[in-house]
């Protein structure tokens, strides 16, 4: 688009070309009014006068002539004398009136006085003639030729009279000409200052509709990616007519993960590549795609739900996600979530096939990702349930439901107890809810913050209890969930805990998943220092399950890896040996404590034990204890190692 500054710059010079054009054309119609009136001043008398001063200049002419000829003929006898002084008289008569016709126009100056002096001697000499003409025809000749001469002068001086006229006259046309040039002149010039304000103001329009056309694109898409957005998705669905039709949500599994791993720019560009192959794949198939936000995207099918084609374009969707995109030389890999409705079966208004098709993406999301739900009454049956849980979850903290049970670890070296990880556990009417159930739910919602939080003072708490009976200082890992990592406050709050419990930092472990590295490794690895600072040890749970990065484990300030229970599970399989004791070399290259969690049998113990795996936690050495039990374990432990 066109930058404003540029815009507003070819307004002003419209401005200032109309001004012109206005200024131009008021002058134009002044000057053309002025020269109108000075040709009009000039010309109405001119020709007032010199007309009828034409006209009776030739009458004047004219009435000499024929008096001329009325001499002739009476000198050749071809009238008789009779007729002669009736033309004669008539003759006279003429020029007399044409003369005094001429007076208004030529005045009383001297050319009147020459026409008139010219022709009174003509007439002197009639007399003369009219007495030689049948006495002595030589000398009524030479009088005759005398008048002639005079005649002839007479209309030397007449033909003189009308030249000036006549350059007057043209003089004065002259005059008009040039002023009527200049007038064409300054028309054309007008002409042209108009023709180019009108091309530029076409120009202008022409550039200002294309602006006005790209805005209103932009108010339609997402500028991103250059799909319809959100609101254009809304839009669609609540004109869309009442035929079958299928609503597709969708969105990229883990996508934060990209922007974590490469920053936000380069996850700009991954999305613009996506959102492209999404679009192609989906138009293939009669869907339109919108961009809902972030990774989110909505399709439409207008076709029917259990169509074959539906279920083929929607795999070739998630297929197109599949294929790896190459993007600045990384290879990334991505999947994708669908949800569907089919209108009118699952939703018979716009709000109801949303709400239901996000039910269905999030089962398919919480399902592991990379597939796609189609919408069951059960899904929402599932969604109630949760938002139940949740509700009673909200409470649990206040309602004193939340419990710790501390699962003993031991030291492979001399198999003694080296400490406790605090486990939560939700006491509900009685029984008791694992956290596999509640706290990816807590973690969602947000409640997670509010529980860790009591969590972590509970173990502080628990620490000083044990500290107090025992006279021992006790080890408690606590798990700390990504969310709560990130929170803000959580560094804050630690360190308060720490000093108003007077527990010694040392006595903390925190467990922390490699998922918070990923998310923002930076301040990540920035928060980790400063918990190290405090005193605090640090270990990376579930290790080996996440998207580990070596380069970032190495910069990582943490104390201990934790091998996930799946890899000991089956420890039996070659393959997953291998990858445990490949962990604990690179715990133990890296200076790291490994522990090993899940451990079950003598065998499993054995094994660590032979690739010097450090620690282990699992039912092997113990169950998850409540405090009093954990207690007793404790004290016996203290006395196995006083014997
Ligand atoms: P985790 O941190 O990996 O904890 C280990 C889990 O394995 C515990 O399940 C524990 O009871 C179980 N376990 C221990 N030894 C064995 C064994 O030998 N065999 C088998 N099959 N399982 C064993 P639990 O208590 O159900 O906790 C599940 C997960 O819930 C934990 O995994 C942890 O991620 C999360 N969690 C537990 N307490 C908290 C908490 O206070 N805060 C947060 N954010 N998450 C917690
Ligand atoms: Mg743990
Ligand atoms: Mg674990």
């Amino acid at each position: 688009m066109k930058p404003i500054a540029s815009s507003s710059k070819s307004r002003r010079l419209i401005y200032v070309l109309l001004l012109l054009v206005i200024v131009a054309s008021v002058t134009l119609s002044l000057v053309m009014e002025r020269t109108a009136h000075n040709i009009r001043r000039n010309e109405t008398p001119l020709l007032n006068r010199t007309i009828p001063q034409m006209r009776y200049l030739g009458d004047f002419e004219s009435a000499l002539l024929r008096y001329q000829l009325a001499l002739d003929k009476r000198f050749t006898n071809s009238i008789t004398p009779g007729r002669f002084q009736f033309l004669e008289a008539m003759g006279r008569g003429e020029l007399d009136a044409t003369l005094a016709q001429l007076r208004p126009s030529l005045g009383d100056g001297p050319e009147l006085g020459a026409l008139r002096d010219g022709y009174q001697r003509i007439i002197a000499l009639t007399p003369e003639f009219e007495r030689q003409v049948d006495r002595d025809p030589a000398a009524a000749r030479a009088v005759l030729i005398r008048m002639n001469d005079e005649v002839k002068q007479l209309r030397l001086r007449l033909d003189g009279l009308q030249q000036s006229v006549e350059d007057a006259i043209y003089d004065n046309g002259t005059m008009a000409n040039r002023a009527i040039g200049w007038i064409t002149g300054l028309v054309h010039v007008f002409d042209v200052l108009a023709l180019v304000t009108c091309l530029f103001m076409l120009y202008h329009v022409r550039a200002r509709v294309r602006v006005e056309d790209e805005l209103s694109h932009q108010a339609r898409h997402d500028p991103l990616t250059g799909l319809a957005h959100r609101r254009s998705f809304e839009a669609r669905l609540a004109t869309l007519p009442p035929a079958p039709h299928v609503v597709v949500l969708g969105t990229i599994d883990r996508f934060s993960r990209i922007i974590g791993g490469f920053g936000h720019a380069f996850g700009d560009r991954v999305m613009i590549g996506l959102a492209e192959r999404i679009r192609g794949a989906a138009e293939r198939n009669g869907g339109e795609v919108f961009r809902l936000d972030g990774a989110n995207f909505a399709i439409l099918y207008q076709m029917e739900c259990s169509d074959l084609a539906l279920a083929d374009a929607l795999s070739v969707l998630r297929d197109e996600v599949r294929n790896p995109y190459d993007c600045e030389g990384h290879e990334i890999y991505t999947t994708l979530s669908l949800g569907a409705v089919a209108y009118p079966q699952h939703g018979a208004n716009p709000d109801a096939l949303l709400r239901n098709a996000d039910a269905a993406l999030q089962a398919a999301r919480k399902a592991g990702g990379d597939r796609l739900e189609i919408y069951s009454q059960q899904l929402n049956a599932e969604a109630g349930e949760r938002l139940d849980m949740e509700a009673l979850l909200r409470h649990a903290v206040e309602r004193d439901e939340l419990e710790l049970h501390y699962q003993p670890q031991q030291a492979l070296t001399d198999g003694g107890l080296i400490g406790f990880e605090a486990l939560l556990r939700w006491r509900r009417l009685g029984k008791l809810i694992s956290p596999a159930e509640f706290i990816p739910l807590a973690e969602e919602s947000g409640l997670i913050v509010g529980i860790g939080s009591w969590v972590l003072e509970e173990a502080c708490r628990q620490i000083s209890v044990w500290q107090a009976e025992t006279g021992q200082r006790v080890s408690v890992a606590v798990n700390i969930s990504p969310r709560q990592f990130a929170a803000p406050g959580f560094l804050a709050h630690l360190e308060n805990l720490l000093a108003s419990t007077h527990v010694d930092p040392s006595c903390l472990e925190l467990e922390i998943t490699e998922s918070v590295m990923v998310e923002d490794a930076e301040s990540a690895i920035a928060l980790l220092h400063r918990l190290r600072a405090l005193g605090l040890k640090l270990a990376i749970d579930d290790f080996g399950t996440g998207y580990s990065s070596l380069a970032y484990l190495s910069r990582f300030p943490i104390d201990k890896l934790k091998i996930d229970q799946s890899f000991v599970r089956n420890m039996h399989v070659s393959q997953q040996s291998a990858i445990v004791q490949a962990t604990i070399s690179l715990g133990h290259a890296l200076g790291l404590t490994v522990i090993a969690e899940g451990v079950e049998s003598e065998t499993q113990r054995a094994m660590l034990s032979g690739w010097r795996c450090d620690e282990i936690q699992g039912y092997y050495y113990s169950r998850p204890l409540p405090a009093a039990s954990a207690l007793n374990f404790l004290e016996g432990s203290l006395q196995l190692q006083a014997a």
